[in-house]
């Protein structure tokens, strides 16, 4: 299956907005093992999106567009598709009164224009919209499969991912079953991970493995391509072991997780509380493992001491080490974390101090950083850090190496 995705709206080509629906398929699509070998953005205007569908029939057999299912004389995406295959728009009774609904949930009335986004291509498979009105359709026709979502990606990839996506993958071929895995990796480089498995990258065509790297991390995707899940199954498997002989010691996760996720977990399984006091990552690190449901299991609190004055007089960082070694140093990073340990009887303390940039501190060089951690036991260490990023990366960076170290 070869994929075009279209992009209805005049606002993409007025440069008003991005193509993100574009980005998020393309995504998706990936993942499913399918190509996409065309983008194309066309404005709400029924010839040229008529002369697009032409094109794109012409070198795809799954065409997906997004927009244009609204409620306004602009919208004209179904329109013109019905007219341009041959099929009728009929009301779709559950789409009619999901529509109904919505209009009296919030105590509205129902315009008449409104129905019209009832209406859809007639034999189509519907995709319920669980988060406004506008329903998406799915429909095949001379060996080409049409689906059509709305605009709003906050419409669009719910819909597509509870429903398009299983549409799509019932309409494969049944010898292109696909399942991948994605692995996580931290604290090596994409330049690094792909020499050490260079001949696995190479070689392999079922499953192929396919790297992406941001923020510090690298993912490998593992796609596997047959007819049967175990097989598909058996041959990620194969492909994985072999990987993690290689940088097993890197990876820390599966899937959609995340270093933050993992820490919370190992932390809520081993029955450990955590304190933390920051200095450049001014609270990042606190309020990324806030965001995790379950977090105030094991997060005690914590504190930010951005300058000197603050560390000594809040934390209670010594004078002495200050002026010997300085507030970028590991022995200002240990005892952050071990008096942040002690003020909230944690069982684990940890702490961030470091350079973050544009200017350089204490004649220490930009992305210099040390991180504390101390335990209960009264083990107590820090870690050096020599990050090249900008500040933000720099912050970010430091975040998840404090995961990392904890995690290992
Ligand atoms: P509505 O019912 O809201 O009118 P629709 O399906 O008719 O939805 P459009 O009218 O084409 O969709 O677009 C509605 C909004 O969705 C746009 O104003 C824009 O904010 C967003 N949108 C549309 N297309 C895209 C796209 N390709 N990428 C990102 N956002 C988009
Ligand atoms: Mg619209």
């Amino acid at each position: 299956m070869d994929a075009e995705i279209i992009a209805v709206g005049s606002e993409l080509l007025l440069g008003q907005i991005n193509n993100t629906n574009g980005r998020f398929l393309s995504q998706q699509f990936a993942q499913m093992g399918i190509n996409v070998f065309y983008h194309t953005v066309v404005g709400d205007n029924d010839r040229r999106l008529q002369q697009a569908i032409e094109i794109a029939e012409s070198r795809a057999n799954l065409i997906v567009f997004t927009g244009g299912l609204g409620p306004t004389k602009d919208d004209l995406t179904k329109e013109t598709i019905a007219r341009h295959i041959g099929k009728k728009l009929v009301f779709n009774d559950e789409a009619l009164q999901s529509i109904e609904a919505y209009f009296q949930k919030r105590d509205r009335a129902m315009t008449e224009n409104n129905k019209k986004q009832a209406l859809v291509l007639e034999g189509s498979e519907v995709l319920a919209n669980d988060h406004g009105m506008a329903p998406g359709m799915v429909l095949s026709k001379s060996g080409i499969t049409y689906m059509l979502l709305p605009g709003p990606p906050s419409e669009m990839e719910p819909m597509f991912i509870s429903y398009g996506y299983e549409s799509i993958m019932n309409k494969l071929d049944k010898h292109e079953r696909i399942e991948s895995k994605v692995l996580r990796f931290f604290g090596i480089g994409e330049a690094e991970l792909e020499t050490v498995i260079d001949d696995l990258l190479v070689n392999q065509t079922n499953p192929t493995i396919a790297p992406l790297a941001a923020e510090g991390e690298v993912t490998l995707r593992i796609t596997a391509k047959d007819s049967s899940k175990q097989k598909c199954e058996e041959l990620i498997l194969t492909a994985e072991k072999e990987i993690m002989d290689r940088v097993g010691k890197f990876y820390y996760g599966n899937d959609n997780t995340s270093l933050i996720k993992e820490l919370v977990k190992e932390l809520t399984v081993r029955k450990l509380s955590i304190a933390v006091a920051e200095s450049l990552t001014g609270g990042m690190f606190q309020e990324q493992l806030t965001t995790i449901p379950g977090a105030g299991k094991v997060f005690k609190g914590g504190i930010v001491s951005y300058t000197n004055d603050a560390k000594s007089n809040v934390l209670g960082v010594s004078g002495g080490i200050i002026s010997e070694h300085g507030v970028v140093s590991g022995e200002c990073a240990k005892e952050m974390a071990s008096n942040v340990r002690g003020m909230h009887d944690a069982d684990v303390g940890i702490s961030f101090t470091g350079v973050a940039g544009p200017d350089e501190q204490e004649d220490k060089p930009v992305g210099t950083i040390f991180i504390g951690i101390s335990y209960r036991d009264g083990n107590t260490h820090f870690k050096e850090l020599n990050l090249s990023g900008s500040r933000e990366q720099n912050r970010i960076r430091s975040v998840k190496y404090g995961c990392h170290y904890l995690l290992n």
